[in-house]
């Protein structure tokens, strides 16, 4: 399973093979050269898939990604000491401060995304997901947090319309906002990881962050084959097809939770509730940006079945697939045309263009 974002490794691995990866590649033949490495970053294991790159210099890349994805992690961090916890301190004392540079990009970023999906996607929201137990890499905590400790922040009412950023000038209007970048801190971590893929002349090449993927390029002119796994756990619902500069992101109420009394309680919080987010089982999403694709998973999953499609269009989404709890999958007929389901258990409903 995977972990959180925020988990910590001390010491991570790097197994290198020429071995092609089945979940990604399906069974066509090599042409080109394929590198594999593995090592562990953001909580999760990432593999970087380099093709047409002699080895050698896809030793040298896949290092320096790896070297990438640990700076990137240590300045994110919710609550380990980092930049976003110092920057957390100093909101909550209401004062006025000057960003850390390495924060600034992905906290406008969050601004603007957050704004798009109406808040849906809120990253400010980490007062209440420290109270529901997901703030933590140890075991979780059991057992849901009394209504009224969730009532108290849902009344401060946290967004990130509360900052206020003027240059490198930060300040924000709410005390109670606490930035949480997990719904996109691993997107953001991807998009710089392809664009250093393209600086460094790979035009070919995947990243996958723990089943999120980052995609250039082509498999020996065949497009990409990524796998998105049943949210029940029971093998593969589809394989969706990549091709160019492409990002799929999954949020799925199977990453994180706990069971309490026979009631599951997983880690995406609607922050209209405070509670976990009900009605979806997970949301894929296809986007040329890794940053969007990430912030707009989480929030078409709190949108749910009923406003999914909505927030799509508000958020400029063009690819969606959103599995229900009752097993149903939505999907807008582009990324139907670009999906092979796996099975035949689920109900399908095709929606609406976007
Ligand atoms: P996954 O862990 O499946 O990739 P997400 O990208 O949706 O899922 O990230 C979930 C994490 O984002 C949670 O662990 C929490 O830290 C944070 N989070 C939970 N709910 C929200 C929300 N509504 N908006 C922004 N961040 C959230
Ligand atoms: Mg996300």
């Amino acid at each position: 399973m995977r972990k959180p974002f925020k988990s910590v490794f001390k010491k991570s691995i790097i197994i290198s093979t020429l071995l092609a990866s089945a979940l990604l590649l399906g069974a066509c033949e090599n042409k080109q050269p394929v590198y594999n490495s593995n090592f562990l970053a953001f909580g999760t294991v990432m593999k970087i898939t380099l093709v047409g790159i002699p080895r050698e210099k896809a030793e040298k890349v896949s290092a320096l990604l790896e070297s990438d994805f640990e700076k990137m992690h240590e300045m994110w961090h919710a609550w380990q000491p980092s930049p976003v916890s110092r920057v957390n301190v100093l909101i909550a004392n209401n004062e006025a401060f000057a960003s850390p540079p390495s924060l600034l990009p992905l906290l406008t970023r969050s601004i603007q995304l957050s704004e798009k999906s109406d808040h849906l996607f809120n990253p400010a929201i980490g007062h209440l997901i420290d109270l529901w137990g997901f703030q933590n890499s140890k075991a979780l905590q059991r057992k849901p947090p009394a209504d009224d400790e969730i009532m108290r922040l849902l009344k401060a009412n946290p967004r990130m319309s509360d900052i206020i950023v003027d240059g490198f000038h930060i300040r924000s209007n709410n005390s109670q906002v606490r930035l949480d970048f997990g719904a996109i801190g691993k997107g953001y971590g991807v998009e710089l990881a392809i664009k250093r893929l393209q600086e460094l002349d790979v035009k070919n090449a995947i990243v996958n962050a723990g089943g999120d993927i980052g995609s250039i390029g082509s498999r020996d002119g065949h497009p990409w084959r990524i796998a998105v796994r049943s949210p029940s756990g029971q093998g593969l619902v589809a394989l969706i097809h990549a091709s160019g500069k492409e990002s799929i992101f999954t949020s799925g109420n199977y990453e994180r939770n706990f069971v309490w009394e026979g009631e599951t309680f997983h880690h995406i919080i609607d922050p209209r509730t405070g509670k976990p987010a009900k009605g979806t089982a997970s949301v894929t999403v296809i986007h040329p940006d890794a940053t969007t694709a990430d912030a707009a998973a989480t929030a078409l999953f709190v949108a749910g079945p009923t406003k999914w499609h909505e927030t799509a269009i508000k958020m400029g989404i063009k690819h969606v697939m959103m599995i229900d709890t009752d097993g149903t999958i939505h999907m807008n007929p582009a990324m139907a045309a670009r999906t092979d389901l796996q099975g035949s258990k689920h109900e399908v409903k095709i929606s609406k263009a976007l």
